[in-house]
């Protein structure tokens, strides 16, 4: 959030309405985990390159918080924060380089260490009380030693001035220091990762009791002010056009638009035909009937399917989907936009909705050295250009568990709210090799099963994906006496936490048996059933 959508000024950003702890990335792997953690204290946190300017800023941060990052502060191109952080009058916590940065501000005191610290230390806290009660605030309430986690090895040669040593370890004489004269504090430490036990409370002390942030960062707030947000940026005519899959992320930007705006959101479902079983049917009954949305099925299945056949290329098959999506998305939201033109009781179609998340808002401007890249929406690039459309992303600030705690407070049912993600090209890459009505006929029935089975004996939640792909191979099997030659259907279900690392799941055999049984006797065209029991890495969650 630089401040400007697509050119149009962001109207009350979170950042401008609640009480807001900047952090500034230097590139750690864990930056990200600092926001999380603020926010689950419901403290509305912000991440911004290092490189940000303040002036350029467009709210007043609580505090700052400056990350750790792999580079050493004394080296030539090293990153480096913008002086003003310490003409703004707010408090500052450095961690790790962060704290490095602190003192290389203030003196240059930073030097490679003989020995690096990795993983556990204890931390053995300095009390000043009676004497500088301030300082000791980012370890009130905290016990005298506790575990901690480190990860560098450059380390302070000299505290620099004004500056008192409020905790060590038996490596790091500084590992936490605080200034006597300014709410400036540094700590060697990783308050942000779990492997530091009491590292949110350290957190909650510097950005409640230091910064006094206020603690209400909450969907129940976030909704109000966000309405009100749309509202004001679309004004009193304007209307939107979103595509929604059934997911939960475009369902409740959608839910979003229709309580801010009502019918001027135009919701669009297009049916590739390799959705699952009754999928369109069942996403336009919670769209229309429950949630009210606006929305136009367009059921395309046979344009996806015509150009899908004899195509067994994984990534030709992606290709395809997404480019003859967005032709026939396009093709809808003009013939949309000439109506809303015509119509005399509402305004031109400006705008487009994206259920874009906070992460990947992340990554596009996480700080990954001097050429920090950023990454575009590819695909909706063109129609952004083409028709003038203005981008509009309620969920911009928001992490998935928080989409899934608006979901809730804005009525999506529970079971859409948890719902496990459903990739684009959907069974496209599901069934491998090439797709047919008749590859998808047994996929889709034996999926059904397969998921049905995961929620009644209450797993669903547990996983964090599963499906049953179809493979492209026979093999023989021996039903009612007779011999056949049938295909093979792969399970796969895998738990994680951010779908870029996940293990499968550990079903016990009663449950696998179950569910073999089942689809070998209910499924034509199968006779046998696998488990994918491969971990990412080295495999992807999908099989294509
Ligand atoms: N690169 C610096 C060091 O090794 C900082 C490391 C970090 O921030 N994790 O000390």
């Amino acid at each position: 959030t630089n401040g400007k959508v697509n050119g149009a000024a962001v109207v009350n950003a979170p950042a401008k309405t609640f009480d807001t702890i900047l952090v500034l990335d230097f590139g750690s792997q864990y930056s990200h985990l600092i926001t999380r953690r603020l926010r689950e204290l419901n403290v509305y946190s912000e991440m911004l390159p290092c490189t940000q300017k303040i002036a350029d800023l467009h709210f007043h941060p609580k505090g700052i918080i400056l990350s750790g990052g792999p580079y050493s502060v004394y080296e030539d191109g090293a990153p480096h924060v913008d002086p003003a952080v310490f003409e703004l009058g707010v408090p500052v916590l450095g961690i790790c380089y962060g704290l490095q940065e602190i003192a290389w501000h203030f003196g240059k005191n930073v030097v490679a260490g003989e020995k690096r610290e990795y993983g556990h230390a204890y931390l053995k806290i300095e009390r000043h009380t009676g004497k500088e009660d301030h300082i000791d605030r980012l370890f009130e309430g905290i016990k005298d030693y506790v575990e901690v986690w480190m990860s560098h090895g450059d380390k302070l040669s000299r505290l620099p001035e004004n500056f008192h040593p409020i905790a060590s370890t038996s490596n790091s004489p500084f590992a936490g220091i605080a200034s006597t004269s300014k709410p400036y504090f540094g700590i060697q430490f990783h308050p942000e990762v779990t492997h530091t036990p009491r590292g949110k409370e350290i957190l909650s002390n510097f950005a409640v009791k230091i910064c006094k942030a206020r603690q209400d960062w909450t969907m129940e707030k976030f909704v109000d002010k966000e309405i009100e947000r749309i509202r004001a940026m679309v004004g009193p005519k304007g209307q939107v056009i979103g595509a929604v899959s059934g997911g939960v992320d475009s369902t409740v930007a959608a839910k979003l638009m229709q309580e801010a705006i009502g019918d001027r959101f135009h919701a669009v479902l297009v049916d590739n035909g390799v959705l699952r079983l009754n999928e369109a049917e069942t996403v336009k009954e919670t769209l229309t009937k429950h949630l009210g949305i606006n929305l136009t099925v367009i059921d395309a299945s046979d344009l996806f399917l015509g150009k899908l056949k004899g195509v067994s290329d994984p990534e030709t098959k992606r290709k395809i989907i997404g480019n003859t999506f967005i032709e026939i998305f396009q093709d809808k939201a003009k013939r949309m936009a000439e109506e809303a033109a015509n119509s005399p009781r509402a305004g031109e179609i400006e705008w487009l909705l994206q259920g874009t998340l906070y992460p990947d808002v992340i990554e596009s401007i996480s700080f990954k050295g001097p050429s920090a890249t950023i990454k575009t929406h590819h695909n909706v690039g063109g129609l952004l250009k083409d028709m003038h459309l203005k981008l509009i992303e309620p969920l911009r600030e928001l992490f998935k568990d928080e989409v899934r705690a608006l979901g809730t407070n804005l009525g999506i049912p529970e079971d859409l709210v948890w719902r496990h993600p459903f990739p684009g090209p959907g069974l496209a890459i599901r069934i491998l090799g090439e797709v047919n009505e008749s590859q998808l006929k047994i996929a889709r029935h034996a999926d059904k099963i397969f998921i049905d089975e995961i929620v009644a004996s209450g797993l669903y939640r547990k996983i964090s994906q599963a499906f049953a792909a179809l493979l492209p191979v026979k093999a023989v099997g021996v039903m009612g006496d007779k011999r056949v030659h049938a295909q093979v259907i792969a399970l796969r279900a895998v738990e994680t936490t951010d779908f870029m690392t996940a293990d499968w799941f550990p079903f016990d055999g009663a449950f696998l048996k179950k569910v073999s049984r089942r689809i070998v006797n209910e499924v034509d065209g199968v006779c046998r059933v696998v488990y994918d029991v491969t971990s990412k890495p080295p495999g992807t969650i999908e099989m294509e």
